[in-house]
């Protein structure tokens, strides 16, 4: 008789980021035993791991947190609009210790692989170290932005300057002063950061590939009244988030399609937009920036006009002017004083689209013309392998031949972004075709890991124990988030949305975007059809 090996918990979770604190916060409460496994040597995941200066949320404070729980919601004092990357570090670690997380994460801690066995039912996690852990589900908490990539650039190793990442950037943070330095990347995390290193710099190269909509933050320090109301309000704001696009109330929805207004009333509204600060209020102008391109060339025009007007030198400013992509369709970026930096002396703007960097050299880079230049430090803005990237980097598969790096070899697969077909019992928080990255994160991380709990609760009253999503619902889903991708503008931008900063990436719209209305709507459905789409035994 086989003896079964007793799984050594109820759920492994990988990642202690937003999602996987929450996930051993919920999971337990359901009395389940259950452990994170982290990479980092602490928790926070993206907040963890991107301490580039001027690191800061585009999403207002006041929103970006947990909704889980009250007392904390109430307790919690942020300093300002926007939350920077070490207040929401700090939260992070405020709520681990508040409740008590810690003891149920095991840091320094990268999976390599996770393998599933049909005939044990169970999940197996093989980390770095050559530790094994079983249980029958896995969670794959990984994040969407987590998997930084340098370019592949001929004689990057050979550069023997200081070298950073801004998704690896140093804890003890970095000096520019008196440093000739470059920045290669204009993306939100070039945007940030581009800024406060020129303030430092001797001189600050930024090596520009393709120039970004950027919005200003207009950051400050929360008012009080501001504060006092929302968290008077805090409950019936998460509510109603729910059945809002991106997953923020408060925000009143745009009731006019952009050629319903004059052009002197656009350019006010643009106008009043701009000076509010944000991108949620601004991309809610009209109903159809992001359905039509010439309502958003109304706005994407607005906006080249600001550039021109606020950078100096003509030249650098057409450079800095976003031509290739309808504004909102990438990440739209809210900036601290982006333009203006360019207008100091100490500043150079770099353009190599038409003249691409050729390779490094040891003491800085080359282009394709010839011309060089020696840098003291590089810092690399260049993004992450998103969506995919993290969970492609560990070997996930099945005894019965399911590789997950074979199956989304054309692009991800997933039914809600929640479950892949063929992987049973693993879950994903935020996963490819959800609309975690276009929705205000925590909330989308809440929503997950209380779907995933609940399903688990359902499986264990009904004494169930394998859960997986049907082809024909993922099939489904796969087309429909392609069609509801195809219905926007969205596709038209060349952006890590379809996976094109990453050289071969299958080119495919990653994200759902229906909206977090229709998705959690769509969720509820599925359950209330009693988990329509899952096959479960
Ligand atoms: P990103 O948006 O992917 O930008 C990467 C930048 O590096 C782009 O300008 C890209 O140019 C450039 N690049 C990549 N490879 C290159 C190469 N070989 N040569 C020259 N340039 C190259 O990455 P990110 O700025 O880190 O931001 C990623 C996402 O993280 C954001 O969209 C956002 O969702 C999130 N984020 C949020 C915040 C926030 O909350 N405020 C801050 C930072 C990041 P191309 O465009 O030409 O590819």
């Amino acid at each position: 008789m086989t003896v079964m090996k007793k799984p050594d918990l109820d759920v492994i979770i990988i990642g202690a980021g937003v999602a996987g604190l929450y996930a051993i916060y919920r999971l337990r409460k359901q009395g389940l035993q259950v452990r994170a496994y982290e990479a980092g040597d602490g928790i926070g995941g993206t907040w963890f791991w991107n301490r580039y200066p001027g690191c800061r949320c585009d999403v207002e404070s006041m929103e970006y947190s947990y909704a889980f729980d009250d007392n904390l919601q109430q307790e919690w004092k942020w300093p300002e609009r926007y939350g920077t990357q070490p207040e929401i570090l700090k939260y992070l670690n405020y709520v681990s210790q508040r409740f008590n997380v810690m003891r149920d994460v095991q840091l320094n801690t990268r999976v390599t692989a996770a393998h599933f066995d049909s005939g044990t039912n169970l999940w197996t996690i093989t980390t770095e170290q050559g530790e094994t852990v079983s249980a029958p589900f896995c969670i794959m908490a990984t994040g969407n932005l987590s998997t930084p990539r340098f370019p592949k650039i001929t004689g990057i190793d050979d550069y023997t300057g200081e070298k950073y990442h801004t998704g690896l950037w140093p804890k003890e943070g970095v000096d520019f002063t008196g440093k000739v330095t470059g920045v290669i990347g204009t993306g939100s995390s070039g945007v940030q950061s581009i800024p406060i290193i020129a303030k430092q710099a001797k001189h600050l190269f930024v090596f520009q590939r393709t120039a970004n909509f950027s919005l200003p933050a207009r950051n400050a320090p929360l008012e009080p009244e501001k504060e006092r109301k929302h968290k008077e309000e805090y409950v019936e704001r998460r509510k109603a988030a729910y059945s809002t696009p991106f997953g923020i109330a408060g925000y009143p929805p745009p009731d006019k399609f952009a050629a319903e207004a004059t052009s002197a009333e656009r350019e006010a509204s643009y106008e009043a937009k701009w000076a509010e600060g944000g991108s949620i209020s601004f991309l809610f102008a009209y109903k159809d920036l992001l359905l039509d391109k010439a309502a958003n060339d109304t706005a994407s025009d607005f906006v080249r006009a600001k550039i021109r007007s606020t950078v100096k030198d003509p030249k650098t400013a057409e450079l800095l002017c976003p031509n290739d992509h309808p504004i909102g369709t990438k990440r739209l970026i809210l900036d601290t004083d982006y333009f203006e930096t360019y207008n100091r002396d100490n500043v150079t703007l770099v353009g190599i689209r038409s003249n691409p960097i050729e390779r490094f050299t040891r003491s800085g880079l080359q282009l394709t013309d010839g011309k060089s230049y020696d840098l003291d430090a590089i810092s690399f803005a260049t993004g992450f392998d998103a969506m995919t990237g993290a969970m492609r980097e560990i070997d996930i598969r099945t005894d019965k031949g399911a590789d997950i790096r074979e199956k989304w070899q054309d692009g991800p697969r997933t039914y809600l972004g929640i479950m892949v077909s063929g992987f049973p019992n693993m879950f994903m928080v935020t996963g490819p075709q959800s609309p975690g990255v276009k929705s205000q994160m925590i909330l989308s991380c809440e929503w997950h890991v209380d779907f995933i709990a609940a399903a688990i609760e359902h499986m264990r009253g009904k004494g169930l124990t394998h859960i997986d999503a049907e082809g024909t619902a993922e099939d489904g889903w796969v087309e429909h988030n392609n069609q509801v991708a195809d219905s926007t503008l969205y596709p038209l931008a060349n952006s890590w949305y379809v996976g094109a900063n990453i050289p071969g990436k299958p080119r495919i719209f990653m994200p759902y975007v229906g909206g977090v209305e229709a998705y959690t709507n769509k969720c509820k459905q599925v359950v209330d059809n009693g988990y329509e789409g899952f096959q479960m035994s």
